[in-house]
């Protein structure tokens, strides 16, 4: 290995960058760009492992922010076509809970969960 004034000659860990620079034993980039650009990179991976998880969950909190009305029950009853001409993603993950209010298990996103009832969905929201 390369030394010169302290440093040592080594190639930048950020992927695109590659250069050679002289630097501590222990830095890995040749500056703090390329290490925030490593980072980024790193967290573009995870976005498309989650395969947008994120995404739905904000849009479907999104949506029952503006659509969702509460009965005296603290429930809403909103139909799936309903649910649908707003372009609810059904397909977004969601915790199951156990729940004493419909017998059984809501599956819960945020702060707000459902049960599907035939064609009607049933939206409960916490707090
Ligand atoms: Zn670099």
């Amino acid at each position: 290995m390369k030394y010169k004034d302290g440093k040592y000659l080594q190639v930048c860990g950020f992927i695109l960058c590659g250069i050679e620079f002289y630097g501590r034993l222990n830095q890995i980039y040749c500056s703090p760009q390329c290490k925030q650009a490593h980072n980024n990179r790193k967290t573009s991976r995870v976005n498309r492992l989650a395969n947008g998880a994120d995404t739905k969950i904000r849009k479907a909190i999104r949506i029952m922010m503006r659509l969702f009305k509460p009965d005296e029950e603290g429930k809403m009853v909103i139909s799936m076509v309903v649910l649908a001409y707003n372009a609810f993603p059904f397909d977004l993950p969601t915790t199951l809970i156990k729940d004493d209010r419909c017998s059984g298990e809501l599956y819960s996103f945020g702060l707000f969960s459902f049960y599907r009832d035939g064609e009607n969905f049933i939206f409960y929201k916490t707090q």
